[in-house]
C-alpha cells in the first residue's frame, strides 16, 4: 500500500515530537513535511528541536528542513500540536486551501461546524465536517483531562443516566508543553491552577455525549464541576471523580458497564485502537502514573479504586497518558478513522 504523506505543524514541540514517535512506523501515513514557528524555520529538524522522545530521531527526519507557518504544503492530511495562542488562525487558512486539519488545540473545538472527536464514542460526529466552511476540514480531539473524563463516563451515562459529576485532576507536567513550568515551581509543590483547564473539562464532555441530529450537536444535559492542578509528575493525568446518576446504581454494575465497554470502533481494525478503550484495576492503590501509565501504548483510560461516595453516589480514581492517548494518540485515531471511513479520500489540494 502505498502510504499517505502527512505534515506536522508544531512539529518542535511536546505533542509534535510524540507525533513523530507514533508516527515514524505507521502503517498508512507517512511523515513529509514539519512545520513550526518562523524561529524555526529554515533550519534541519535535528539541529533545532530539543528532542525529548524516548525513541531516537532518525536520521531522515533529522535533516528534513522545517517550513514556516505560510508555507504552501503538499501533503492533504496536517496534524496540529500547535500552540494555541496561534492555531486557530494557522488551522483554518490550511482548512481553507484544501488540507484536512486534525487538532490537538483548544481553538476549534467548540465550533459549531467543528466535529470533537473520540472513536470509540462519537465517531458519527464526523459527519460535521460536511457543514464547514473550508474546501477542507478542521477535526478535533478534546483536552487531555477531558480525553480520559469523556470515555469514563461514555458507558456510565449511556446505561446509566448521569446528573452531576465531580472531578478533580492531578495533571503532568507535560501537560504544559516544553520548556513548560519552571522546576522551582514545581520540585515539591502543587499549582492549583492551569489556566482555562477547568472550563474546558466542563464543557467539552457534554459535546462529545452529545447527540448530533444531522444539523448540530445537542449537548449532554448533566453538569461537570472541575477543580485543576498541576503536580510534579512527568507524563499521567490523574483524575478523581465522583458520579450521581439518574438511577440507583451499585459499585459492580459500574464497574461491569466499564469492563464491557468497548465502543464505536471495535470492529474497524485502526492500527493505533487500544483493544480495551478502559482497563479497570482492582488493586486498591492503583491507578498510579509511574506504574499504569503506559498500558496498552498509552492508548486506554485507566480506571481504579470504584466505590460508593457518601455524596453523590459512586466515586473513582481514573489514568490515562497526557501526550498520548490525551494528545497525539488521539489525533492519530481520529485521522486513522477518517482514512478509513473514506472521508480523506473527499479532498484534494
Ligand atoms: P509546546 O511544546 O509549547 O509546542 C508548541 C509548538 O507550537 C512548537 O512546535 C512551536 O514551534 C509552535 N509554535 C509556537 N508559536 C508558533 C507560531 N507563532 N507559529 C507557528 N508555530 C508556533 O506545546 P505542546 O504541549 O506540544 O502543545 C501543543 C498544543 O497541543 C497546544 O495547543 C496544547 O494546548 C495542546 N495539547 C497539549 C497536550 C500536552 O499534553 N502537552 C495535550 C493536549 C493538547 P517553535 O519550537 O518553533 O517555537
Amino acid at each position: 500500500m502505498k502510504k499517505i504523506s502527512v505534515a506536522i505543524l508544531g512539529a518542535t514541540g511536546t505533542v509534535g515530537q510524540k507525533f513523530i514517535s507514533l508516527l515514524e512506523h505507521h502503517p498508512w501515513f507517512e511523515i513529509r513535511e514539519l512545520v513550526a514557528s518562523e524561529r524555526s524555520a529554515g533550519q534541519k529538524y535535528g539541529e533545532v528541536c530539543h528532542w525529548r522522545e524516548p525513541r531516537a530521531l532518525s536520521s531522515a527526519l533529522a535533516s528534513l528542513v522545517i517550513k514556516p507557518p505560510t508555507a504552501s504544503l503538499e501533503s492533504v492530511l496536517l496534524f496540529s500540536g500547535l500552540d494555541s495562542s496561534v492555531a486557530g488562525e494557522i488551522e483554518a487558512r490550511y482548512a481553507h486551501d484544501g488540507h484536512v486539519v486534525i487538532s490537538n488545540s483548544s481553538n476549534h473545538r467548540l465550533d459549531t461546524q467543528v466535529p470533537l472527536v473520540i472513536p470509540e464514542i462519537n465517531a458519527n460526529h464526523l459527519r460535521m465536517v460536511q457543514t464547514q466552511p473550508y474546501r477542507g476540514a478542521i477535526i478535533t480531539n478534546p483536552n487531555c483531562s477531558t480525553m480520559f473524563l469523556s470515555m469514563t463516563l461514555a458507558p456510565l451515562y449511556k446505561n446509566f443516566g448521569i446528573k452531576h459529576v465531580i472531578v478533580t485532576t492531578m495533571q503532568a507536567i507535560s501537560g504544559a508543553g516544553y520548556p513548560g513550568v519552571a522546576s522551582l515551581d514545581i520540585l515539591g509543590n502543587i499549582i492549583p491552577y492551569i489556566a482555562g483547564e477547568e472550563q474546558k473539562i466542563e464543557t467539552e464532555p457534554l459535546k462529545i455525549l452529545g447527540t448530533w441530529d444531522g444539523a448540530q450537536v445537542i449537548p449532554a444535559s448533566f453538569s461537570i464541576s472541575a477543580q485543576c492542578n498541576r503536580v510534579p509528575v512527568v507524563d499521567g493525568h490523574c483524575e478523581s471523580i465522583s458520579i450521581a446518576f439518574d438511577q440507583q446504581v451499585s459499585v459492580s454494575q459500574v464497574k461491569n458497564a466499564l469492563r464491557s465497554y468497548q465502543g464505536e470502533i471495535a470492529d474497524m481494525a485502526l492500527p493505533s485502537a487500544p483493544s480495551a478503550p478502559i482497563i479497570v484495576l482492582d488493586q486498591v492503590d492503583r491507578p498510579q502514573a509511574r506504574l499504569d501509565v503506559n498500558r496498552a501504548e498509552g492508548m486506554s483510560t485507566i480506571v481504579g479504586r470504584i466505590r460508593s461516595c457518601p455524596v453523590l453516589d459512586i466515586k473513582m480514581v481514573i489514568l490515562g497518558h497526557n501526550t498520548i492517548r490525551g494528545a497525539a494518540g488521539a489525533a492519530l485515531l481520529n485521522a486513522e478513522l477518517c482514512y478509513s471511513q473514506g472521508i480523506l479520500d473527499e479532498y484534494r489540494l
